[in-house]
């Protein structure tokens, strides 16, 4: 799994975003105002942007996992799979977001099995965590936590204590001085 930055120059043959344009409806864009789970009103669902040339800074810099990874095969591609990857918290949160049209898809096979072995695989020094619009759910290998919705400045709290998992959101900077270094934060969402 790619944990790095990706631009233009990561970009496999053949993973080119075509009719998908999902992350125009998952993703929030923060100069147009735009939520979460919502289609951006430049966006032509199966067509495209009707702004292109001259879309926003955001849009232009976001490039989904997918687009970028040989590990994510076909079963991958967001206007399929109806999630698109990314990551944030430098590369140490893996995200799945979930177009809210089809909120549990996450949840099923060969999807459900594969998320879970990331989580497995990125346990000790990562996060996974499925988004539907600005709800969070955190995955770990043996149980999910749903946190709820988002509100601005949370960040994404995980810890494992006598072999117990467990998440929570806190308020950036307010974690009291006693529980930082026990809870992994890779910060809030992008
Ligand atoms: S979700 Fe990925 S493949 Fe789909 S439009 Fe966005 S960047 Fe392209
Ligand atoms: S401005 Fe264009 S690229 Fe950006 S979210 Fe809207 S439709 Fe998508």
């Amino acid at each position: 799994m790619i944990a790095g930055i990706i631009d233009e120059t990561n970009i496999l043959p053949g993973r080119d975003c075509g009719p998908c344009a999902l992350c125009c409806k998952v993703m929030r864009i923060e100069a147009l105002g735009k939520p979460e789970g919502i289609w951006c009103p430049h966006c032509v669902p199966g067509k495209g942007c009707r702004i292109y040339e001259t879309r926003q800074e955001e849009c232009r810099i976001f490039y989904c996992l997918w687009r970028a990874d040989p590990d994510l095969g076909d079963i991958w591609q967001p206007a399929h799979c109806k999630m698109v990857l990314y990551t944030e918290g430098m590369g140490h949160r893996l995200v799945i977001s979930v177009d809210p049209g089809n909120p549990t898809k996450w949840r099923e096979e060969p999807w459900y099995s594969q998320i879970k072995t990331w989580s497995f695989n990125l346990l000790r020094y990562g996060q996974v965590v499925v988004y539907v619009a600005n709800r969070a759910i955190v995955v770990f290998p043996n149980k999910e936590v749903d946190l709820g919705p988002l509100k601005k400045g949370d960040v994404i709290l995980t810890r494992e204590n006598d072999g117990v998992w467990d998440a929570m959101l806190a308020a950036e900077d307010q974690l009291p001085q006693n529980q930082r270094g026990v809870w992994l934060d890779t910060g809030g969402r992008l």
